[in-house]
């Protein structure tokens, strides 16, 4: 694998590029384009979008018209959520959701409960249930396919079934889950997916809002010249949705990809439980991404991790990667109960498309030098 990949641990946070992916982009760049120009250079424009628009679909089982191109997870998320404050619905979601999520929540006027989720990170089904039953107005319910920290797969489709039993709509925050395990909008049971391409090898700033049923498409959030059907107005990023094309091409085909990463996830983890004693794998007995690994090192802090592993050339987050580059305690690892002592000494390990044995080596070499030196310490 590339050198300029090595060490790099980090794929929650935004894969690589796929070579494949840069290749296209930098084709699109190299022809300009408006898609709403009517000139050759323009219909070409808007042929690669629609194709683009044809191959995400067919990933996640919508017809092509489901498909609105945004500018990432962040905003689709709050596509749903503006849309239901407009729709006067109540938000139902869990305590474990992404901030793009969570930070909406206090401005909607309608209201949001927070559902809990157990100790091994899983939404409480039954809080969910219990709660929508008080409930008698319009609702939404939002629910992330896989936790951005634990790599914790929610049970999604019992939540959209809960939730419809309500006769509440219901989203998923599918960013995680994309390129690492099957996402289909009809097995999830879901009205509205959000997906993210930098997840999976595409480029950042584009991703999409998938609707299943293209009469109940949100309302929009930006106006302007009505492109996306006047569903997300402004020019369309063509070398972004040509990179999302392309790399939602690659996720589709290559099968083995994940089984791959798994095997790799389980030597590091099974390395380095047997390297030291105490170390915690949050979410471990649950269904979990095979790529994931949220590791406890107890009683050293996680920002110390990240930089002593950083300095022996291995990239990992503390927890979820926060604009600011400040880390503070996750509100994941505390809603799921985890004590002060663990949720402060949480890193996040990801793997991808580009991993390979050596990066997992490098890791555990790095991660059992540091706990070495730790244990070496003279007591206090
Ligand atoms: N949802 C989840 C679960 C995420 O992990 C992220 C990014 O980390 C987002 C949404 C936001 O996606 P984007 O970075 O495309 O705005």
């Amino acid at each position: 694998m590339s050198e300029r990949f090595s060490g790099y641990l980090d794929y929650n946070a935004t894969a690589p590029v796929r070579p494949e992916v840069s290749a296209a982009i930098s084709f699109a760049l190299d022809y300009p384009g408006n898609p709403s120009s009517v000139h050759m250079s323009g219909r070409e424009a808007r042929s690669r979008v629609e194709s683009a628009r044809e191959e995400v679909a067919r990933l996640v089982g919508v017809s092509p018209g489901g498909v609105v191109f945004t500018s990432g997870g962040t905003e689709a998320n709050n596509l749903v959520l503006q849309n239901s404050a407009r729709q006067n619905r109540h938000v139902f979601a869990s305590a474990i959701e992404h901030d793009s999520i969570l930070n909406v929540l206090p401005a909607l006027q309608n209201g949001a409960t927070l559902i809990p989720v157990g100790v091994e990170g899983l939404v409480d089904v039954d809080a969910l249930a219990e709660q929508l039953g008080k409930n008698s107005g319009p609702a939404l319910v939002s629910i992330m396919l896989a936790n951005n920290e634990t790599g914790v797969i929610q049970p999604v489709r019992q939540v959209a079934e809960i939730a419809k039993d309500h006769g509440a709509v219901v989203h998923c925050d599918a960013v995680q889950g994309l390129g690492k395990v099957a996402v289909s909008i009809a097995d999830l049971g879901v009205d509205w997916l959000t997906i993210s391409a930098h997840k999976f090898g595409g480029p950042q700033g584009i991703g999409a809002l998938i609707v299943g049923d293209e009469s109940e498409t949100p309302t929009a959030m930006l106006f302007g010249g009505g492109q996306e059907r006047g569903r997300r107005s402004g020019t369309e990023n063509v070398p972004g949705i040509v990179g999302f094309d392309e790399a939602a091409k690659c996720v589709a085909s290559i099968r083995d990809e994940s089984q791959r990463v798994r095997a790799l996830r389980d030597k590091l983890e099974n390395e380095i439980q047997a390297a030291a004693d105490g170390v915690v794998i949050v979410g471990e007995t649950a269904p979990r991404l095979p790529n994931t690994s949220c590791i406890v090192m107890p009683g050293v802090p996680a920002e110390t991790q990240v930089m002593s592993l950083d300095l022996e050339g291995v990239k990992v987050s503390a927890g979820a990667a926060c604009s600011s580059g400040k880390v503070s305690a996750s509100h994941v690892l505390k809603a799921m109960g985890l004590p002060d002592e663990q949720t402060g000494s949480a890193i996040r390990v990801s793997l991808g498309w580009a991993s390979g044995a050596e990066d997992v080596d490098q890791f555990v070499a790095a991660w059992t030098k540091l706990r070495q030196r730790l244990d070496d310490r003279p007591a206090a």
